[in-house]
C-alpha cells in the first residue's frame, strides 16, 4: 500500500513537471501540507476496522489514479487526495451550511455537517494561469440540505464556493480560486465542521481589509457585539501606536454551558461577567478599542472566534475561560498560548475546551504546525507571561490561590489567530471554594483587572 502511494505520488509528480506549469515553490508547500494530512489519514486508518471498507477503500484509490489518467490528457490536473475517517458506518451526513471568513491574509471555509463523514479532497492547476485553480472536496455517504446553494465570495482569494450532489452518496465542493498560495484542510466536531483556510495573494482592489473593517464586518456575531464595539472610545493620547485593538473572548455560550461546578454555576455564565468587567477596563483604563466575540448568552463557533479578531483587525486576542478538574481539589489559575500540549493535563484540558476527545487532540497536534503558520509564538508567550502574573497577582491580593503558571496546548479557539493570543483559565469551577469565588463579583473585578494590568504591562514593553 505505501509503495502504491509512493508510486502514485511519482506519477503526479511525474504529470505536474511535464505539463510545466507554473510554481514549484508553490506546489512545494501545498505537497507538505497533503502529506500531513495523509499522516492523520493514515493513523485514522490503521484505527478501522471492517473489511468491506478498505475494498472500498481500494476501488476509490483505483478510481482516483483513473481520474488523474483522464486529467492528464486534458493537459492540466493535479489530484491530491486524503481521506480523513468516520468513526462508524452510518446514514448519510447532511450538508447543512457553507460560511465563510476573509481575512487579510486568508479566507476561511466551513462547511457544516450534522455527522462526521469521509471526504477527500483534490487540487487542480489551470494550465498557463498563474495560481488560478480550484479545489474540489468529495464528501462521502452525505447529502445536500435543499436549502444549501453555492456560496459566492469574490474577496480577491475565493470567487465562489460551489455546491452539489455530484453523486447520489457524495457532496462535492468545489472552491473557484482566483490566487493561491496554500491551503489547509482540517476538522472541528460537534457539529463536525470541515475548515479549509486558504492563502494566497488578494487581488489589489480587494485586499484593503482595512477599508472592510471601517464598514460594519458582515458578520452576524460582530453584528451582535456591534452594542459593545459602538461604545470604543476615541484613541487615547500617550497610547502605543502598536496595539489599538483587542478582542475579548468570554468561552462557550448559548447551548454550550462549559465546565459545570458542583453548586450548577455555569462557566459560559461567569465567564461572560468577567469578559464584560474586562471589556471595559481596557477601554476606560487602557483607552483600547475592545471588540466581543460575545456579549451575550450566544453561542459562537471556535473557528469563528478567531476569525472575527482577524476580521477586525485585532492586535491581541484574550480568551476567558474557567478551569475543570475531576480532581476536586485542583485549583488556581493558569493561563496558555497555543502549542503543542506539553503534559498530559494541557491536552486533557484542550480536549474539554475544544469539545472533543483526547484521540481528537492528538490528530490536531498532528498538523498544529502548519496552522501555526502565522501565529506569533513569542508574542503570545510573552503576553501569557505578562498577563499570568499580573493577573494571579492581583486576585491572590485578595484571594489568596496557587499560582499554575503559563503553559501550552494545542486549543482550536486560538488557532488561526494572526496576532498574539492566550487562554486564560481564571479558576477551577470543580473546585467548591473557586466556585464561590468565580461566582462572587469582587473575584471576577480582580481577575479583570489583573488582566488588564498584565496587558498594559504587555504594551510597555513593545515602546
Ligand atoms: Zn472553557
Amino acid at each position: 500500500m505505501r509503495r502504491m502511494l509512493i508510486f502514485s505520488w511519482i506519477t503526479i509528480v511525474a504529470v505536474f513537471f511535464f505539463s510545466a506549469l507554473p510554481s514549484w515553490a508553490e506546489e512545494g508547500a501545498t505537497g507538505k501540507t497533503a502529506k500531513h494530512v495523509k499522516k492523520v489519514g493514515k493513523k485514522a486508518k490503521e484505527k478501522e476496522d471492517g473489511k468491506s471498507k478498505n475494498a472500498r477503500k481500494e476501488g476509490k484509490k483505483k478510481a482516483g489514479k483513473k481520474e488523474a489518467r483522464k486529467q492528464e490528457k486534458k493537459g492540466a490536473a493535479l489530484p491530491k487526495a486524503a481521506a480523513i475517517k468516520s468513526e462508524e458506518p452510518e446514514p448519510a451526513a447532511l450538508v447543512k451550511e457553507i460560511r465563510h471568513w476573509s481575512n487579510p491574509d486568508y479566507t476561511r471555509i466551513a462547511v457544516t455537517l450534522d455527522r462526521e463523514a469521509r471526504f477527500e479532497y483534490h487540487r487542480i492547476l489551470a494550465a498557463g494561469d498563474a495560481g488560478a485553480s480550484r479545489v474540489y472536496i468529495d464528501i462521502e455517504g452525505a447529502r445536500l440540505d435543499p436549502g444549501v446553494k453555492d456560496h459566492p465570495i469574490g474577496d480577491g482569494l475565493l470567487k465562489t464556493a460551489r455546491v452539489a450532489q455530484y453523486r447520489a452518496d457524495v457532496v462535492r465542493v468545489v472552491l473557484d480560486l482566483d490566487s493561491i498560495k496554500d491551503y489547509k484542510i482540517f476538522t472541528f466536531s460537534s457539529p463536525f465542521r470541515i475548515i479549509i483556510d486558504v492563502k494566497g495573494d488578494r487581488q489589489p482592489e480587494i485586499s484593503a481589509t482595512k477599508e472592510s473593517i471601517k464598514e460594519a464586518p458582515p458578520l452576524a456575531e460582530v453584528a451582535k457585539i456591534a452594542a459593545v464595539e459602538e461604545k470604543v472610545q476615541p484613541a487615547k493620547k500617550g497610547k502605543p501606536a502598536k496595539i489599538r485593538r483587542i478582542v475579548v473572548d468570554p468561552g462557550h455560550g448559548g447551548h454550550d454551558p462549559g465546565a459545570v461546578g458542583a453548586g450548577g454555576t455555569r462557566e459560559k455564565d461567569v465567564v461572560l461577567q468577567i469578559g464584560l468587567k474586562l471589556a471595559r477596563k481596557l477601554k476606560e483604563e487602557l483607552g483600547l478599542d475592545v471588540v466581543m466575540t460575545r456579549s451575550t448568552d450566544v453561542f459562537i463557533e471556535l473557528q469563528e472566534r478567531t476569525a472575527i479578531a482577524n476580521k477586525v483587525g485585532a492586535d491581541l486576542f484574550v480568551s476567558v475561560h474557567a478551569n475543570a478538574s475531576l480532581n476536586r481539589n485542583a485549583s488556581g489559575m493558569e493561563t496558555y498560548y497555543l502549542n503543542l500540549a506539553k503534559t498530559e493535563k494541557a491536552a486533557q484540558l484542550a480536549a474539554k475546551e475544544n469539545g472533543t476527545s483526547l484521540e481528537k487532540v492528538s490528530l490536531l497536534q498532528a498538523v498544529l504546525f502548519d496552522l501555526m503558520a502565522n501565529y506569533k509564538l513569542n508574542d503570545s508567550a510573552h503576553l501569557a507571561d505578562e498577563v499570568q502574573k499580573a493577573a494571579y497577582g492581583k486576585a491572590n491580593a485578595q484571594f489568596p490561590l496557587k499560582n499554575l503558571g503559563v503553559k501550552q496546548g494545542p486549543f482550536y479557539v486560538l488557532v488561526g489567530a494572526t496576532m498574539p493570543s492566550i487562554l486564560v483559565e481564571t479558576a477551577f469551577l470543580s473546585n467548591e471554594r473557586e466556585e464561590e469565588r468565580l461566582k462572587d463579583p469582587r473575584y471576577q473585578e480582580a481577575v479583570a483587572e489583573g488582566i488588564t494590568a498584565g496587558i498594559k504591562g504587555y504594551i510597555s514593553t513593545l515602546k
